[in-house]
């Protein structure tokens, strides 16, 4: 295999890892763990390419004990202002270190480095929006002052390693929390970098912890600990439904769980032979190689519609080459584990045996866990391809009679993250709206729209997609607690 191009500022991609990124930060260092080391694979190349520590029970222990007293001292005390200031110090070094995170993202988990930088790149606007909302949660007109919980843990996964601890830990910084975060095992040192730019920044030691390691090791210690005040979670239904178990075995804590999710995109008869939507379906099902919890994996048509979804998608595919995510001309990398390409091959053979394949596009010749991106035509609605998660290259495409056979297909599912609408009638798309069970909805009016960042608006998902509120005032909110002061005489 060729070596791809390397891209500008991005280090070189032989070059050593920071040591002290393969291990926990604890109240502002390295914290040198005893536990077993874990392997990182390249899914590029599927090689090893370095270990971390896992940082197991004590490091959590050690974590919980550094948040605690962060949050009792410094952290607890300074004013809403300070906060903000300490946060925008933390966005402006995330914004300096761009190449850094999406070099360890790409060697980590296969994400295409040009995407890896722009979905960083972004990070430091999610930290401006959630400091931006501190003063509004120091509004008592409701005789409630709304306090921080207190120590928060959170469970990250991998898919978007940088976005994902971002989105979790800046609403509960922000808030007042300290944090305690456990990493997905694929993706501990994006995490670890990001925690070592925050004490850079000046964040006071113990605000922000990491402990890398394994889910049952450091993340079944986290969900467990009796000195966790809170557990938001980011992962899988499955893992969600154990974290839930774990959380309530020795104390009661708050939970916000965002898991799995299916989620559909509709196109309605007024948009079905306009060309311009399909890069955005394309887009909306594979970015990220359907790595995306929020990727829209079931396109419902009209009926006598198959036909322009397979070319229009086809066309599409064209401006997705799947290659080496080390090279800038990538869009769509590797799946990120070996555990994940199985997976995927798994429903493929389903899809072999209860739909018809199309193949959209062509892998490399390399070794990797390269799978390109497909269609399944005509799998049965109650069959495994539309029903299950698979969180890989798959776009089941099935064909609707009206709009409410449409909305019954739509939410027959056991996930509610979100949808996506392709029409200009917004009568019926709200009609539409109102009958799905998803927590967030994009309606596409003119067909080349793409829906951009909406921080500030909340949504929850629901059913097996977990619970609590994302996004907005409600989105911070929900990291504090209101204390009533009743004052009488
Ligand atoms: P996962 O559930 O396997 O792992 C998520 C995290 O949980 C990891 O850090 C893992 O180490 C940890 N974990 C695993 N077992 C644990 C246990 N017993 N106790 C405590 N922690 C444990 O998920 P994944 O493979 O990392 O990520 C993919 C899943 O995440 C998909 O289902 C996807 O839809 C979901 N996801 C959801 C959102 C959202 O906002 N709803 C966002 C991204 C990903």
């Amino acid at each position: 295999m060729n070596s791809p191009a390397i891209a500008r500022n991005i280090p070189d991609w032989d070059a050593p890892l920071p040591e002290a990124l393969g291990y926990a930060w604890i109240h502002g260092e390295t914290w040198m763990s005893g536990g077993e080391p874990i392997a990182s694979v390249n899914p590029a190349t599927g090689e090893v390419w370095g270990r971390f520590g896992d940082g197991g029970a004590p490091a959590v222990d050690a974590a919980v004990t550094a948040a605690r007293s962060a949050f009792r001292c410094d952290w607890g005390r300074i004013s809403g202002a300070d906060r903000a200031a300490l946060l925008l110090a933390w966005a402006a070094r995330i914004a300096e270190e761009v190449d850094q995170l999406a070099w360890l993202e790409t060697l980590e988990v296969g994400r295409p480095i040009a995407d890896a930088r722009t979905l960083i790149a972004q990070g430091p606007l999610l930290i401006g929006y959630y400091a931006s909302m501190i003063p509004a949660l120091e509004d008592r007109s409701d005789g409630a002052v709304r306090r921080a919980r207190g120590v928060v843990g959170a469970i990250t996964p991998w898919n978007f390693p940088t976005a994902n601890v971002l989105i979790r830990a800046v609403p509960i910084l922000a808030a007042g929390n300290t944090l305690v975060l456990k990493p997905s095992e694929l993706s501990p040192r994006s995490a670890v970098l990001l925690a070592q730019l925050a004490s850079e920044a000046g964040l006071p030691p113990g605000v922000f912890n990491v402990v890398p390691g394994a889910g049952h090791t450091a993340g079944a210690a986290l969900a467990a600990h009796p000195g966790i005040d809170m557990i938001a979670f980011t992962g899988s239904t499955r893992t969600g439904r154990a974290i839930i178990q774990a959380s309530a075995s020795q104390s009661l804590k708050p939970l916000m769980m965002e898991c799995g999710g299916k989620s559909p995109q509709l196109v309605l008869p007024d948009m079905i032979d306009q060309p311009a939507i399909w890069p955005g379906v394309f887009h909306t099902a594979f970015w990220n190689t359907g790595q995306w919890c929020a990727a829209r994996t079931r396109l419902l048509v009209p009926k006598g519609g198959l036909d322009a979804a397979v070319e229009g998608l086809r066309a599409a595919a064209a401006d997705w080459p799947v290659g080496d995510p080390r090279d800038p001309a990538t869009r769509l990398g590797p799946l990120a584990s070996g555990k994940q390409y199985d997976t995927v091959q798994d429903y493929r053979e389903i899809a072999r045996q209860t739909a018809r394949v199309v193949p959209l596009s062509a892998v490399p010749d390399a070794n990797g866990f390269y799978a390109a991106p497909e269609l399944a035509l005509g799998a049965p609605q109650d069959g495994a391809l539309v029903q299950q998660e698979i969180f890989g290259p798959m776009l089941t495409v099935q064909e609707y009679a009206d709009p409410d056979e449409a909305i019954r297909l739509a939410d027959d599912s056991p996930y509610g993250l979100g949808a996506t609408i392709w029409g200009a009638d917004r009568d019926l798309a709200e009609r539409i709206a109102a009958g799905l069970s998803a927590g967030s909805v994009d309606v596409i009016v003119a067909a080349a729209a793409r829906p951009g960042l909406a921080l500030g608006t909340p949504f929850e998902p629901r059913k097996q997609s977990g619970f609590g509120i994302e996004g907005g005032l409600a989105g911070i909110a929900a990291f504090t607690t209101p204390q009533a002061i009743n004052y009488a005489g």
